[in-house]
């Protein structure tokens, strides 16, 4: 039985979705108005995971990611500017030329490491009347105020308000970072922005209320309940998303459709740390996968990297470890490449396999069960107790390294096998050290001779 630890309850509990057939997960997307970095893809890996083990358990799903390309303001507190529209300014472009651009390398990085694309990516400038059809039920319902910049919603008329963050509400400091200004409640939040100067942004939209546009946290209620109903399964997200924009999610979600609770299991993964920190965007070192590959690592050495902590857990990023990883996945390939499939599946460390996973997706514990595995000298099944393995861990196990092999040294493996096949074994030999000297490993398959580096 797969447990998942809830947020909501801060219990590990089992699994059981609302509907039989299917389970609906809904993903805080990236802000598309910069590179996303190894930190954010620490994020999304974990909640690729979830789905693969939820599809081991054979679960079917429907994965919701959105794309945030408004709204998003500098500050915690609705101030600041817009992220999308400080970006255009910077760089000269249109917000939508921004957001296609960084959206576009961040599948390409997504791609890279393995992730399962999600069913829908609803963008939130796609889904303006459905967050305006919201704030008007939250309206109606007697949930929002206007102030002089906006329309607000009201935390002191939703009771259940702390329940996610189990916050003191009281405590929350009024200061730097929680300006009160016109709110009624520190926590009172924007719903809609009025445009300052109407003309000046480039992204504002007519609404009840005049020129203007949606505040940050309305878009995942609207897109949410659009592609998966009112009330669903599972909604992940960073751990900071727990004390705002989760909190505000529940609260006008719970406010419009009536439903309790919304969401059913709530799954928030841990920081990837840099330098004892959560890298963020804000911070100078930034790395991205592409920047890694660049200093000669693959984006599977990074997944490997990630899936060695437990989701709930901070991952501390430092080079050390991820060259730890590159040696311990290279080394793993190796050893899967001189494995053959004796069409048997080995039960016991599936099963132990299974246990980890559907322990709150503990891969540290799943990964060990893998090395185990691969050690047990005596085990039969690993080849397709592997393959099953890798429907999980997706570090692409079988998958040969492109290799490509200079044109003199293709020759030499080439005459290798021209003497194998003669039996003239010496001459072999002679040759498949030479070709070892010059950096490649000739492995002798069924299917022929396979190379890689050395
Ligand atoms: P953003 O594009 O900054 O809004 O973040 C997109 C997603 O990445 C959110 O769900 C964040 O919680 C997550 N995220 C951001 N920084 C980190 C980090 N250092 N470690 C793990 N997840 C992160
Ligand atoms: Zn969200």
């Amino acid at each position: 039985m797969l447990k998942l630890y809830n947020t909501l309850t801060r219990k590990k509990e089992n699994f059981k979705p609302l509907k039989d057939h299917e389970v609906g997960i809904y993903s805080c997307g990236p802000t598309v108005y910069w590179y996303q970095h190894i930190g954010n893809m620490r994020g999304y890996l974990c909640w690729d995971i979830l789905k693969r083990v939820l599809k081991f358990n054979g679960f079917k799903i429907k994965h919701v990611i959105n794309v945030t390309d408004v709204g998003h303001l500098t500050s915690d507190a609705d101030e600041g500017e817009d992220k999308m529209e400080n970006a255009a300014k910077r760089e000269g472009k249109t917000a939508k030329e921004i957001s296609e651009y960084y959206f576009n390398i961040f599948l390409d990085d997504l791609k890279k490491v393995n992730f399962l694309m999600p069913d829908v990516w609803p963008k939130a400038t796609g889904h303006i009347q459905e967050q305006i059809d919201l704030i008007r039920v939250l309206e109606k319902k007697g949930y929002t105020y206007k102030t002089s910049d906006g329309i607000y919603f009201d935390t002191s008329k939703f009771k259940d308000y702390k329940k996610l963050a189990r916050l003191r509400v009281e405590k929350l400091k009024a200061g730097k970072r929680i300006e009160i200004g016109q709110k009624k409640n520190k926590t009172d939040f924007a719903l809609w922005k009025f445009s300052e100067t109407p003309g000046l942004r480039q992204q504002e939209w007519q609404s009840p209320w005049g020129l203007g546009y949606p505040g940050w946290h309305i878009e995942c209620s609207a897109m949410s309940s659009k592609y998966l109903g009112e009330q669903f399964d599972i909604h992940t997200g960073g751990q900071e998303h727990i004390p705002v924009h989760h909190t505000n999610e529940i609260a006008q979600s719970e406010a419009v459709f009536g439903k309790k609770p919304w969401v059913k299991y709530w799954l928030h993964n841990a920081w990837l740390l840099f330098g004892g920190e959560k890298m963020s965007k804000s911070q100078g070192d930034m790395y991205t996968i592409s920047v890694l590959e660049g200093i000669g690592y693959s984006a599977m050495d990074f997944r490997y990297l990630c899936l060695n902590s437990h989701y709930r857990k901070p991952l501390n990023f430092t080079m050390k470890n991820l060259d730890k990883a590159k040696e311990t996945y290279k080394r793993i390939k190796n050893i899967i490449y001189g494995i053959k499939d004796d069409e048997k599946t080995n039960q016991k460390y599936l099963k132990d396999f299974e246990k980890a996973i559907n322990n709150d997706l503990n891969t540290p514990n799943a990964v060990k069960v893998l090395w185990k595995m691969l050690r047990d000298q005596k085990a039969e099944g690993k080849f397709r107790t592997i393959k099953k393995m890798d429907e999980v861990l997706g570090l692409r196990l079988f998958e040969r390294d492109d290799v490509s092999i200079p044109r003199d040294i293709r020759k030499l493996i080439d005459e290798r096998e021209k003497a194998r096949k003669e039996k003239n074994w010496k001459i072999a030999d002679a040759l498949r050290d030479r070709v070892r000297d010059l950096g490649f490993f000739i492995d002798d398959t069924d299917d022929g001779p396979r190379v890689r580096k050395v």
